[in-house]
């Protein structure tokens, strides 16, 4: 591992000195409280402004077509992240814009990706049913092919952001009773179609999904993307970026697992707590002097600290599980204020702890759960093989 810092050259200084500025200006503690309040995870006017600046644009181009350098990438991710900006309907977004660009006919990479980069444009992802999301090739949304058009009918779980985007990336079944894995045909349909229904869902932890219906939805052909019944290959990219299963790059310039963000919020709260608990309290007596404290907090650190430096889908795991576990440590270190939410002004350090518990669970299960990326490291990376589930005998 490098732990070297990165001296930034005069440009690369004054990049990251405008992207500060533009965050304190757009990025404000009123954003982040609405933020809480909608569970949106989502900030139209900070969109739109970041698509105004550029830094969309930059973002999600390629450097040869005038993106920003790995350097700025990293800086504008860090920085982004040290903001708290909303981040989940951009996130499903640059997910899904790689398949558009190639998969998608000319017309429709006109059509979507100038309002991608200018923020008018968002794109949620459509795989999950109400009967189940795991293995999205068990999908049951029928697209049934009518002159030119299509017309789809079935209902799709947890489509977070629907209500904020243009577009939703469909994982559609066109052919029932065709082989699996190639009778899917992907769809980029657009969300004001006549017989799309959408309904939120909020989550223990106070974000907003959604659930929506499709009845006799008809969309042009240009929605497709892909070939008919070659909707697998089509997903692969998204579906592994989502995954986090991706090369590491030598410069380092990237995080090393997918839930690093993630891992970034847990840091903060384990720093607040630490902090709260080193202040004397009222009575002089710094609650870090106990020993059942500072050993549950050490504890709870060294777990923080090995979950960050896992690569990959072990990190992806390590940190998923490593807040669900730590997080009821942390409140108990704190006491019964800790279980005041984040809003409520008596709690003791803000609500971090509390957040994090009701998050935890959620981190475990959208983009795969974490048994099933268990399953993954197992079969895949350890080579432990399939498992038996036949009875014995
Ligand atoms: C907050 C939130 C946001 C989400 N956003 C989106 C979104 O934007 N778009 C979208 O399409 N989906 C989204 N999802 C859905 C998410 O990806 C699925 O919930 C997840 O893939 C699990 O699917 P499921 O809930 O249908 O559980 P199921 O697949 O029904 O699984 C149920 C249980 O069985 C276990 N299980 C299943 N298969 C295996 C296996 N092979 N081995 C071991 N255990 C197994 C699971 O671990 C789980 O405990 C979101 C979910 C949440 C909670």
């Amino acid at each position: 591992m490098d732990f070297a810092r990165v001296e930034l050259s005069g440009a690369d200084a004054d990049f990251r000195d405008r992207a500060r500025a533009f965050l304190d200006t757009h990025v404000t503690d009123e954003v982040r409280r609405r933020d809480r309040a909608t569970g949106d995870n989502f900030d139209e006017a900070v969109h739109l402004a970041m698509g105004a600046g550029g830094w969309l644009a930059g973002e999600l181009r390629p450097e040869a077509g005038g993106g920003f350098d790995r350097v700025r990438t990293r800086l504008w991710e860090l920085e982004k992240r040290r903001y708290r900006v909303p981040w989940v309907t951009w996130s499903t977004t640059a997910i899904v814009v790689p398949a558009v660009r190639r998969h998608g006919s000319p017309e429709l990479r006109e059509e979507v990706l100038p309002g991608v980069y200018d923020g008018r444009i968002r794109l949620c992802l459509g795989y999950t049913e109400p009967d189940g999301g795991s293995d999205v090739a068990t999908c049951r949304t029928r697209a049934v092919r009518d002159g030119d058009d299509w017309v789809i009918n079935g209902a799709k779980m947890f489509t977070t952001g629907a209500h904020n985007c243009r577009y939703v990336f469909l994982i559609t079944n066109t052919d029932p009773d065709g082989p699996r894995h190639r009778n899917l045909t992907m769809f980029l349909v657009p969300l004001s179609s006549p017989g799309i229904e959408i309904h939120g869902i909020h989550t223990v932890d106070g974000d907003r999904t959604n659930i929506v219906h499709y009845t006799d939805v008809r969309v042009p052909d240009r929605y497709r993307l892909g070939e008919v019944n070659g909707g697998w290959a089509v997903l692969q990219g998204p579906l592994n970026e989502e995954h986090g299963v991706r090369r590491t790059a030598p410069d380092g310039l990237q995080d090393i697992s997918i839930m690093a963000h993630h891992g970034a919020y847990m840091a903060t709260v384990v720093d607040d707590v630490a902090a709260t608990v080193a202040r004397p309290g009222p009575d002089g007596r710094r609650r870090l002097d106990d020993d059942a404290v500072a050993c549950r907090l050490g504890r709870s650190v060294a777990r923080m600290e090995a979950a960050l430096s896992a690569p990959g889908v072990f990190g992806r795991v390590a940190i998923a599980q490593t807040m669900r576990d730590i997080a009821p440590e942390l409140m108990d270190i704190l006491g019964p204020a800790a279980a005041l939410p984040t809003a409520a002004a008596a709690a003791d350090d803000g609500g971090g702890p509390e957040y994090l518990f009701r998050w935890a669970p959620l981190c475990g299960i959208y983009g795969g759960t974490l048994e099933v990326f268990r399953n993954i490291i197992a079969q895949q990376i350890l080579g432990l093989g399939r498992p038996d589930y036949t009875p014995p005998r």
